[in-house]
């Protein structure tokens, strides 16, 4: 039956959008969340670059132009 064609194409696609949704979504909080709560926010004062390294540093070294900071403080 071409009826029922018709109606999985448009289930299939519509389970597809679905899940680029379900994918996308997840991407976005992941990207604005704050980084895992074990790893320290360091701040370049040099560059403004915003990185992470292990709790246990007390200066860490920028990745991008190799400047020591401090933790970055809110
Ligand atoms: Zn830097």
């Amino acid at each position: 039956m071409p009826a029922q064609e018709l109606i999985l194409g448009y289930v299939l696609l519509l389970l597809g959008a679905l899940a680029l949704l379900t994918v996308f979504t997840e991407m976005r909080r992941r990207r604005f969340e704050p980084p895992a709560a074990q790893d320290r926010i360091f701040r370049c004062s040099a560059c403004k670059r915003v990185y992470t390294d292990d709790p246990d540093v007390d200066l860490s070294r920028c990745p991008d132009c190799g400047r020591f900071n401090p933790p970055y403080e809110f």
